[in-house]
Formats: structure tokens, C-alpha cells, sequence
């Protein structure tokens, strides 16, 4: 299967190269999208273009067997690129708010699309490799969890193979050339609210005369840290980050509100609930105790699931996963070529990618709900060892 790979190569860090020089938000990816159509239709693949929007499908049968699904997403982000590289990003964009923005993939979403473009080029060229069918799904949306959505509501099950299994990935912080994978919880859920603090605005020299929603605010922010910190178990873990405080134009004159965007990440239902239940009561809580004239209003942001796949790649097919370096089990597949597989210090993954959307689906809610409260049996799978596998590409890195 590597037979090409390296003629392969340069063409596939150009391609890197010119998305990650053009990045766009999510669900514009209309030029990325475009590229990956043409990619795929080049390489023979029947393709579809549109699916959820800017999504694409690409189909590759090739004889009887199993649907398998592979995953990019293609979006980047409202970020001001500060790499320095010569090709770093200068595109703006205007923002669903109708702001303008700066744009950067610095979430390595080009990265992604690149790497699966390569790896369809060469399923492509070697079909005599493989039996069964292929589907690329490349997602819009991933960093507002709109597209993985958008591609389910618009029939990415019905409308074509129904896979058996969907393998997504992500970059993460790993030695360079190597591959994680792990039994169990993958990746947190994570929900993004907004809070909106009502006080009563006036004139910055009569603060008495006014409810300040500038300090509501600034103590609610405070307040908020409290919850991780005295309110979930030591052996259970969570994250409230607020990642956007806005509040007010000008220095003399105290606003009528405040508004907070949170961010909190679990990997378990039970204290999911808790810790939201919490930061609703927290911020409640700061808008009486600062004689706000009106209750706080929530919104939903976006709320990803927890990661939890299973199957082949985890240990729900119930074989026994290969022994790693140093005598612990790790939990990759026998079947995944390893060159000198090892294992890692147990950690599981803050971030999030929509591909539990595709997972969750696949396998049903039930069976993913039921293992979100699994108490003992999830502390157990979050302690299993992530498994690396060396890919060998460390130096051909793009
Ligand atoms: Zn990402």
C-alpha cells in the first residue's frame, strides 16, 4: 500500500500548503470544498458534492465486503495567524455575526483533509490491496458542530453505503510519525453556553444609582473556577473555561449587561450534569447576590457528546488487544500494521471533533448513554493506556 507514496508526496505538502494558506470558517468551506472534489474525482472515486452544505462524499466500491468510512474535517478558525511561516494565512472573513475576521486552520483541520486526500489517492491506486466499499466524508462545521449535524440531517446514512465502521482522526501533542488510538472514552463532551448578565446601566460617577453588570461579570468569572476546583471529585475531572467576557464602549459609562461565553468539558454524564447544573447556579447566583433587576438568560452555544467508540478498535469485539512494549496492554487493533508499538501514560483528549456525531449515530444513543454513567467500568477504560503506533513518516513529515 505504500507503493506510490513517496511520488505522492510533494504534491500532497503543496496541497497542505495551499489550504492551510486559505483557511476558511466553518460551513464556508466552499473553496476547500471544491478542491476536495476534484482531488477525489481525479483519483476515480464517484463523488457528491453539497452534502450538509459545503460537505463532500466521496464513494470508491471495489467488490464485496465491509463499508468503511473515513473522516476529515475542513474548516479553520477566527484566529490571526502569528507563525511566521512562508505560508502562513493573511485571508479574512466576515463572521455569522457579520464581523470581520481574521482566518487561520490552526486547529489542523488542513492537515486533516490533506492527509485523507493522500491516503484516498493510494486506497484508490491499489484497489487490487482491498476488497469492500469506501466512503471519504469530508465535514464542514467541525468547530461549531454544525456539519457532522447538517451531513446526518441531509441522509450521509441513507443516501449512501451504510458503513460498518467510521475512523476518524485527529493531530494531537504525540512523538512525530506515530498514531494514538485507545479502548474507551476518546474525547470529552463539551457544551458552550452563553450567559447573559442583566444589570442597570448609568453614568460611571454615580455607580450607586446602577446595578454594574461589569463586576457581576468579573465575579461570576471568579466564582465559576470554584467548581472544578471544590465541587468534582478528585477522581473525576472537568473543565469551565470562559473564553469570552463582553461588556460595555466606553470608560465612563456602566453598561446594561454583560455577557459570558463558557465552555465546559466532561467525560462523564453524572458530573456533565453536575458541573453545568453548578455553573447555572453560579452565575444565578452572582446576578442576586449583585441585585440584578433580571434573572440571567442561557442560551446553547453547541454541545458535543462524548467520544466513546467501540467495536474492533476498542475492546467491545472482546479480543485480547496486542501486548505493548513494557508488558501493558494496549488497546490497538492486531489488524493495524504497527511498527514498534508502544504504550503511552493514560490520557484522554480535551478537545473535541464532530466524528462522535457519526459514532454516536452508528452505534445508537442508547448503547452510548449507557456507558456514560459507567462509574467504575468507565474509571477502569480511562486509565487504559493510550496505543501509539510509529507510522515511520516522521521525516517525511509535510
Ligand atoms: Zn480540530
Amino acid at each position: 500500500m505504500r507503493d506510490g507514496l513517496d511520488a505522492r508526496l510533494p504534491g500532497l505538502g503543496l496541497l497542505y500548503r495551499d489550504l492551510h494558506s486559505h483557511p476558511e470558517l466553518s460551513m464556508q468551506e466552499h473553496r476547500t470544498a471544491g478542491i476536495v472534489a476534484a482531488e477525489l474525482r481525479g483519483q476515480g472515486w464517484e463523488v457528491t458534492e453539497g452534502v450538509g452544505g459545503t460537505g463532500v462524499v466521496g464513494v470508491l466500491r471495489n467488490g464485496e465486503g465491509p463499508v468503511v468510512a473515513l473522516r476529515a474535517d475542513m474548516d479553520g478558525l477566527p484566529v490571526r495567524e502569528a507563525t511566521g511561516l512562508d505560508y502562513a494565512s493573511t485571508d479574512t472573513a466576515l463572521s455569522p455575526d457579520g464581523e470581520p475576521v481574521p482566518l487561520m486552520h490552526a486547529c489542523g483541520h488542513d492537515l486533516h483533509t490533506a492527509a485523507l486526500l493522500g491516503a484516498t489517492g493510494q486506497l484508490a491506486a491499489h484497489r487490487e490491496l482491498w476488497r469492500g466499499t469506501l466512503l471519504a466524508i469530508f465535514q464542514p462545521g467541525e468547530e461549531t458542530a454544525a456539519g457532522a449535524r447538517a451531513m446526518l440531517a441531509d441522509g450521509l446514512l441513507e443516501r449512501f453505503p451504510r458503513p460498518d465502521v467510521v475512523l476518524g482522526q485527529h493531530v494531537g501533542p504525540l512523538p512525530l510519525g506515530s498514531v494514538a488510538t485507545r479502548p474507551g472514552v476518546v474525547m470529552a463532551a463539551a457544551d458552550s453556553l452563553r450567559a447573559r448578565l442583566l444589570g442597570r446601566g448609568g453614568h460611571g460617577s454615580a455607580p450607586h444609582a446602577t446595578v454594574d453588570p461589569v463586576v457581576m461579570a468579573a465575579a461570576t468569572v471568579m466564582r465559576l473556577q470554584g467548581i472544578v476546583a471544590r465541587e468534582v471529585s478528585p477522581t473525576e475531572s472537568a473543565v469551565v473555561t470562559v473564553g469570552s467576557l463582553r461588556a460595555g464602549t466606553k470608560e465612563n459609562i456602566i453598561p446594561d449587561e454583560a455577557e459570558l461565553k463558557i465552555n465546559i468539558r466532561t467525560f462523564d454524564a453524572a458530573v456533565r450534569e453536575r458541573v453545568l447544573a453548578a455553573v447555572r447556579r453560579t452565575v444565578e447566583g452572582e446576578a442576586a447576590t449583585s441585585g440584578a433587576p433580571r434573572p440571567p438568560e442561557f442560551s446553547e452555544i453547541n454541545s458535543f457528546p462524548l467520544l466513546s467508540p467501540d467495536g474492533q478498535f476498542g475492546r467491545g469485539d472482546g479480543t485480547r488487544p496486542p501486548r505493548a512494549r513494557g508488558g501493558r496492554r494496549s488497546g490497538a487493533h492486531p489488524a493495524l500494521p504497527a511498527v514498534g508499538q508502544r504504550g503511552l501514560r493514560p490520557a484522554r483528549h480535551c478537545g473535541r471533533v464532530s466524528v462522535r456525531l457519526l459514532v454516536l449515530r452508528r452505534h445508537g444513543a442508547q448503547q452510548l448513554g449507557g456507558r456514560r454513567s459507567g462509574g467504575r467500568a468507565a474509571a477502569h477504560r480511562a486509565r487504559q493506556p493510550l496505543a501509539v503506533l510509529r507510522t515511520g513518516g516522521g521525516s517525511r513529515a509535510a
